[in-house]
């Protein structure tokens, strides 16, 4: 197979990441702590939308659900996850693409998630479309979760990133920096606490006015009609994302990049909605099917209505815990056991 960046070189690059892993390892990392092995990506697929998702324990029975078929030995040892795949670039591409991450890494990430600096001129801006550029495409490209961005939008994104990269140490030309900074871009940074930084989104919703991709403590808008300013009233407001939103984070032929800063209390809002509306009915009904699988693989019978409702009094039992917290798999496998032991 031809890598899909370059087009011409076979793709011989194994390992690749579809998002760059020093943006999404704060997600993963704090769980990863407690025991990697158990942490997968995954995307659920719900009345025909697919989607991404990091999830932590993911139970057995959702993974066949999700990926048709049990993980094998190795995938569950090497922590492989579905974000890493082998044979869609070339050497060199990863290299183009590692070029602009490593750059970006230097020279932004610091500023934003420690200094907190959210505005930045040229050509600072142009390394920022570029790296958000390549997380956008390589998902679209990758087709992650049959997710992609219209072959008219993947396409030119393409030409952009490789000429981008190509040529980013050599300095781009006037007319590819055009081009660049005319794709109107919303990007959030959710202001999130070192301990929380678990609790946020590696997901793609299915919104495409604009198209959302949320990155752990990044939320890209991502907006299609090239040279317009999108009216505020068209953006969707997904989960609350955009309440409050002003032009001047819509980023269109700009001087000067702007990040907006979500404060983590927004943040908290945002994540608790999706979590209601995204994945708190579908996975009631998993919840209470793991508690009598896990009941009869443990005691051989059923468990009792009493006891059913026993393990769905303390499920509920909440307090002030936020919403993915108690659906979190953890908290549901020690209620469970709690419950067998009884
Ligand atoms: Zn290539």
């Amino acid at each position: 197979m031809k890598c899909l960046l370059c087009k011409e070189n076979e793709a011989d690059e194994t390992g690749s990441h579809i998002l760059t892993h020093s943006l999404i390892s704060n997600c993963i990392n704090e769980q990863g702590k407690k025991g990697r092995n158990k942490e997968m990506m995954f995307g659920i697929s719900q009345s025909g939308e697919r989607k991404l998702f990091v999830g932590n324990q993911v139970l057995p029975d959702k993974i066949v659900e999700i990926k048709g078929r049990e993980l094998s030995d190795q995938e569950v040892e090497n922590n492989d996850n579905d974000l890493v795949v082998d044979n869609i670039y070339c050497k060199d591409c990863e290299r183009l693409f590692g070029r602009i991450e490593s750059e970006f890494s230097r020279k932004i990430l610091g500023k934003i998630r420690r200094d907190k600096i959210y505005d930045f001129t040229n050509p600072d801006n142009i390394l920022i479309r570029l790296y958000f550029y390549i997380q956008v495409w390589r998902a679209s490209s990758f087709k992650y979760t049959e997710w992609s961005l219209p072959n008219c939008i993947e396409e030119p994104l393409r030409e952009i990133i490789l000429e981008g990269c190509t040529n980013y140490d050599i300095g781009i030309s006037a007319e590819l920096e055009d081009k660049i900074i005319k794709i109107p871009i919303i990007i959030n940074y959710l202001d999130t606490p070192d301990e929380k930084s678990s609790s946020n989104l590696i997901f793609i919703p299915n919104e495409t006015l604009p198209y959302l991709l949320f990155l752990c403590d990044f939320v890209v808008e991502f907006f299609t009609v090239q040279g317009v300013m999108p009216s505020l009233h068209s953006i969707s407001n997904y989960n609350g994302l955009n309440d409050n939103l002003s032009e001047q984070f819509i980023n269109l032929n700009e001087n000067r990049f702007k990040l907006r800063c979500i404060s983590d209390s927004n943040r908290e809002k945002i994540i608790n909605s999706f979590s209601l509306n995204e994945i708190g009915l579908i996975d009631l009904d998993r919840i209470k099917k793991s508690f009598v699988f896990e009941y009869l693989k443990s005691k051989k019978t059923f468990p009792t209505l009493n006891q059913f409702l026993r393990f769905m009094f303390e499920f509920s039992k909440w307090d002030k815990l936020p919403l993915l917290e108690q659906m979190s798999e953890q908290r549901i496998s020690n209620l469970i056991k709690k419950i067998i032991k009884e």
